[in-house]
């Protein structure tokens, strides 16, 4: 995937808000916020609600969330007063017992590809801070077929959403201050031992980074 910054935003308004309410203005319902309920995607939700009055956001619901993470998710939807709508998956399928890979294709790629058909673009809450695939994370990206991912907080780090957060009194998941440094599906996230990333209580096929909505995901455009 290559970085591709448009030429119209300078430096400055490669900021979280500015650019993410660019974003907004050029490509309007074109454009598709999705939220794992992260703290990140959460402070653009926030970011977004203060443009429109009518964000929509789709959360995959795999069927494996903590109670608390579902619970969560209409809480915020009603602080930030923004949609939150459930994408699920087909029924049945391969469940993280037998396949992790299988399961969040499953569960993730394949509902997600399905929520994103027809959009241009899409707001993600990625950092180039949480390393691995997402070290040297652009602002801007755009695949090969042209369908381009805003990264708002590229270069921003947890503790910048952390204060982001505490200065709205936005609410977190419940889940971060029992130990977890982010929230998944319940098999796949275990809480954090002393010193360690946020992400590295992620679980994920093969020992992996990422759940493949960021790797294995294609787009169909009209
Ligand atoms: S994170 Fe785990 S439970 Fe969730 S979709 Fe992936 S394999 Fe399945």
């Amino acid at each position: 995937m290559r970085a591709a910054t448009p030429q119209a935003l300078t430096q400055a308004s490669l900021e979280p808000e500015p650019l993410l309410h660019w974003a907004m203005d050029h490509w309007g319902d074109a454009l598709a916020f999705t939220t794992g309920l992260g703290p990140g995607g959460i402070v653009l939700l926030h970011m977004a609600r203060k443009r429109s009055s009518r964000v929509r956001c789709v959360f995959l619901d795999t069927g494996f969330h903590f109670a608390e993470t579902l619970q969560y998710a209409q809480d915020v939807a009603e602080f930030l007063d923004v949609e939150i709508t459930a994408q699920d998956p087909e029924p049945f399928g391969p469940t993280w017992r037998e396949d992790r890979l299988a399961c969040c294709d499953h569960r993730k790629v394949a509902p997600l590809a399905k929520a994103l058909s027809g959009k241009r673009a899409w707001v993600n809450a990625r950092r180039a801070d949480q390393g691995g695939m997402r070290a040297g994370l652009a602002h801007i990206q755009r695949d090969q077929d042209g369908f381009v991912k805003v990264n708002p907080l590229a270069r921003k780090d947890r503790s910048w959403v952390n204060a982001y957060m505490s200065a709205h009194q936005i609410p977190t998941n419940p889940l971060l201050e029992q130990g977890y440094g982010s929230v998944g599906c319940a098999p796949c996230t275990r809480k954090l031992k002393a010193g360690e990333d946020e992400r590295a209580g992620r679980i994920f096929a093969g020992g992996k980074t990422e759940c493949g909505i960021h790797t294995r995901l294609r787009v169909k455009q009209d």
